[in-house]
């Protein structure tokens, strides 16, 4: 019947809350001891010129790696510790583990490029973020314009005040600020000069999914003209296809990265791929 349909409905439903509250249970429990065991891992990948095909930079990305081995992607993670506040750190680890990197790279005597590391925008809530990131970078011995850090356009409009001012603080410091997944949030195009940001990486959406037909590529093609003029840098991701970087070129995109180029890859992998 239909009342039997609607209750087997409902049972589905809660047994999914269920899985997902002790999974966030379990998180929670977690998190502290994978902090200090370092399960969490940083991945790079690699961000390409359009102009020459040189790699120009590469963007951490972080994952959890249990004792057991398996790999949990972020997307399963980050969104339960935004809610909780425990993103700070992670993002602070994935920085300095980056940073840490980096220096080895320094003093080796390699051409570095920079790095870029996503951020929530629950760092707009602490006060002195900006100050605290500056800090362990000089603690590093890095130059704050080999860092940049994303931050998705929607969470730029969710907390539009205090990550606005967060964002400037970076820049005026010396960092690149990159908005990212711009074009996917909400916000209309009359904000685009004023938006806190040195990088706008177009979200991957823009090649896929919709399909990549004509009226697409007319959307892509003025984002991208608007774009540079207003002086931001352009960079695309989610590129997967020769097809993909041909037309990213011929529309003066600065940047690429995607699967085409490379998936993301533990940093001693990129070492030995991509560091000369
Ligand atoms: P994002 O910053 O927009 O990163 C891009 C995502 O697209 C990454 O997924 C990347 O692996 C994936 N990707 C790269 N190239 C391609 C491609 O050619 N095709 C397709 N289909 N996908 C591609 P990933 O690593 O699973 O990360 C997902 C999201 O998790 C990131 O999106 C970012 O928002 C968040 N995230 C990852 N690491 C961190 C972190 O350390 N801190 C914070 N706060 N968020 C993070
Ligand atoms: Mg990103
Ligand atoms: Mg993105
Ligand atoms: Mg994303």
């Amino acid at each position: 019947s239909i009342k039997g349909f609607h209750k087997g409905g409902c049972a589905i439903f809660e047994e999914g809350m269920k899985r997902r509250l002790s999974a966030e249970a379990q998180m929670a429990n977690r998190m502290e001891y994978a902090l200090e065991n370092r399960e969490f891992v940083v991945y790079l990948q690699p961000k390409v010129a359009l102009r020459d095909g040189r790699m120009v930079g590469a963007e951490a990305l972080v994952r959890w790696r249990r004792q057991d081995g398996s790999i949990i992607p972020p997307d399963e993670f980050i969104p339960f510790f935004e809610r909780n506040g425990f993103v700070t750190r992670i993002d602070l680890y994935v920085l300095d583990r980056v940073l840490e990197r980096m220096s080895v790279w320094k003093a080796a005597g390699k051409r570095l490029v920079p790095l870029s590391v996503n951020i929530s925008r629950i760092h707009g809530d602490s006060p002195n973020q900006a100050e605290k990131i500056l800090e362990l970078t000089r603690r590093w011995g890095i130059e704050p314009a080999m860092i940049e850090f994303e931050l998705t356009e929607t969470a730029l409009f969710q907390n539009a005040g205090r990550v606005r001012s967060l964002l400037e603080k970076l820049m005026e410091m010396g960092f690149g600020v990159s908005i990212d997944d711009f074009g996917a949030g909400y916000s209309s195009l009359n904000v685009l000069p004023s938006i806190p940001a040195n990088i706008l990486k177009l979200d991957k959406g823009f090649l896929q999914g919709r399909g990549f037909n004509e009226r697409n590529r007319t959307l892509v093609r003025h984002m991208i003209s608007m774009a540079v003029d207003l002086n931001f840098r352009v960079i695309c991701e989610g590129v997967e296809t020769a097809q993909d970087v041909e037309f990213l070129r011929a529309v003066g995109c600065d940047m690429a990265q995607g699967y085409y180029f490379a998936r993301p890859m533990p940093i001693d992998e990129f070492e030995e791929r991509w560091m000369e």
